[in-house]
């Protein structure tokens, strides 16, 4: 029984033991959390949104190391639900900055007024299913507590940063941060001896940043990547125009392609192709902008094979073109791993910060770190005094930010338990066991907004659904979480993905199971079974 205290359909009510009520808690005011805010408030749901940060925005609020930004098209970045957001807003570099991607997302927050349903400050420690009540219970750091039937996890694939646990990091005399929690007042890096660990997409676009500024800079290197030109340029008056014009056309394009970007894969093999004009092709394609480079290419290019060789060395040669002294180009140029097993950096002269005499690299595969020290940083070869020293080490990804909660369902069961071996959600979204509960953070795979929005529109709709129909529990059954745990093992096996040690399986994160974390399939392919689910009842979900 609640009594109200405070009761509006649009902001909840409160509870005589003094927490607050809701229909629906979203986690997390990034682009999945704002638009499902968005969506639920419009079906007319009282929502709650609660948000770590002090802004929204996720990813792009915390991200806001030198260099950042997109390396998806900006125009097929933005939320398409509102023809008035996508005339209203300018776009103004191809591939759009942090900050300007921050903007963004706080305009689309005050555009729809949205602020009014999202507390800030609020990191949630604890969700716990009252199995009596059909509810969850969420529990914010400072004591705050709120609950309500439908429960939203959109708390991002990339966000539990992940610092590798070297001994002496307490002891470092200088300043020291993770890329995904730069600090809002900037760093003062200018004159400094810096020292970057990590060199994936994070550390090619800041080590590129940060090299213009710093008076020495030391970058260790683990795994070198393949990286491509992200060949970013101004959106002119012209071009805008024409991207407002053609939106729908975009989003179209967009709908049709594997990771929901603008490129389709050339349907040729590219062994069918005689070498010269295969040559010409890759030529072509890598003076293009961003990801065409290699989603646009011959379709056996990002599948495990000889295609993907033939490209692969392509690649390395365009490395050791740039970079003077061959052997550091050699240190540069990845041999460990197939082209596109790992998500590729799009970089903007990153491999000629090798050519300043003011940098140098570091194999810390050869010789691993060995620990923090007061003055900087030991490896098994050598000790580098430094200033500053920057983790670009990346992210506990997909279960770790679900992981930092707990998250506790039936018969006390926490989601860190039952995922020990991996995600255990049917479709990504819904685990057996975890009533009313939607890990929307597992599910989206590709162009970040164009897979987000027909999977917010879906969970929402479901959530509809059960409302109208009166049901006071909805999850996964049992066999279709299996058979999907199952489908993402076998499929999971076929592609490119699974190939390298990263984040996409885990594998990034010692200890950590190794499986793939997200779903194997195409955007297209992700869309239509969740409509054929819907189409036969919601089939795979039990509701009572
Ligand atoms: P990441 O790809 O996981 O890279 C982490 C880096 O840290 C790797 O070079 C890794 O080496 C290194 N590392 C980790 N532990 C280490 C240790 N103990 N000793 C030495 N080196 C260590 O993380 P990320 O660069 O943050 O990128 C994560 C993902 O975020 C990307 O794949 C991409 O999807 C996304 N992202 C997108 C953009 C964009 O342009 N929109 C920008 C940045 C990131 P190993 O490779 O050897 O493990």
């Amino acid at each position: 029984m609640t009594s109200s205290l405070e009761n509006n359909s649009a902001t909840g009510t409160r509870s005589d033991d003094g927490v607050a009520e809701f229909d629906a808690i979203v986690v997390g005011a990034g682009v999945t959390g704002l638009y499902s805010l968005y969506r639920l408030r419009e079906l007319g749901f009282s929502v709650q949104a609660f948000e770590d940060g002090t802004g929204v925005g996720g990813t792009w609020y915390w991200n806001r190391y030198p260099g950042a930004r997109f390396d998806s098209e900006s125009y097929t970045y933005g939320y398409s639900f509102s023809e008035d957001l996508l005339q209203e807003w300018d776009w103004k570099e191809l591939y759009s900055g942090q900050p300007e991607n921050e903007r963004y997302l706080n305009y689309v927050a005050d555009k729809f007024d949205l602020r009014r349903n999202i507390r800030l400050n609020s990191r949630v420690v604890s969700a716990v299913f009252d199995e009596d009540d059909n509810r969850w219970e969420v529990e914010i750091a400072d004591g705050y507590r709120a609950r309500a039937q439908f429960l939203i996890t959109a708390v991002g694939i990339l966000s539990a940063h992940y610092i590798p646990d070297f001994e002496g990091i307490d002891s470092f005399e200088g300043q020291w941060c993770h890329t995904g929690r730069w600090p809002a007042e900037g760093m003062d890096l200018a004159g400094k001896r810096v020292g970057v660990v990590g060199t994936g997409a994070t550390g090619v676009q800041l080590i590129t940043e940060i090299a213009k500024e710093v008076a020495h800079l030391t970058v260790f290197q683990r795994t070198a990547n393949y990286c491509a030109p992200l060949r970013n340029r101004l959106i002119d008056d012209q071009m805008q125009q024409e991207i407002k014009a053609s939106y729908p056309e975009i989003f179209e394009k967009c709908l049709e392609t594997p990771g929901s970007f603008m490129h389709q894969f050339d349907p040729r093999s590219g062994l069918d192709v005689p070498p010269e004009e295969r040559m010409d092709q890759y030529e072509a394609l890598w003076a293009e902008p961003g990801f065409k480079e290699w989603l646009s290419n011959f379709y056996d290019v990002m599948l495990p094979g000889e295609a993907n060789e033939d490209y692969a060395e392509f690649g390395r040669n365009k490395i050791r073109e740039r970079v003077h002294d061959p052997e550091v180009a050699e240190m540069l140029v990845p041999k460990d791993h197939m082209f596109g097993s790992k998500r590729l950096p799009c970089e903007s002269g990153y491999y000629e910060v090798y050519n300043q005499d003011n940098v140098l690299l570091v194999d810390v595969r050869e010789a691993p770190i060995e620990r923090i020290t007061p003055k900087g940083l030991k490896t098994a070869a050598a000790e580098y005094e430094l200033d500053v020293i920057i983790f670009a080490t990346g992210y506990d990804a997909v279960t770790g930010s679900l992981n930092r909660m707990r998250i506790q369902g039936l018969g006390g069961e926490t989601l860190q338990e039952k995922f020990a071996n991996g995600p255990r959600a049917y479709m990504g979204i819904s685990s057996s066991g975890f009533p009313n509960l939607f890990t929307v953070n597992a599910a989206s795979v590709g162009n970040f907004v164009r897979a987000a929005e027909p999977l917010v529109d879906w969970v929402t709709e479901c959530i509809d659904y059960v409302r109208n129909k009166g049901y006071a529990r909805v999850a996964a059954t049992p066999t279709a979480e299996e058979e999907w745990v199952q489908h993402v093992c076998e499929g999971g096996a076929k592609i490119l993905r699974t190939q390298a040690n990263s984040w996409f399986v885990g594998a990034n994160i010692p200890g950590k199971a190794r499986v793939l974390l997200t779903a194997p399939d195409s955007a297209p392919a992700m869309r239509a079974k969740r409509a054929e689910v819907v189409a036969n009842g919601y089939e795979g979900f039990a509701m009572e």
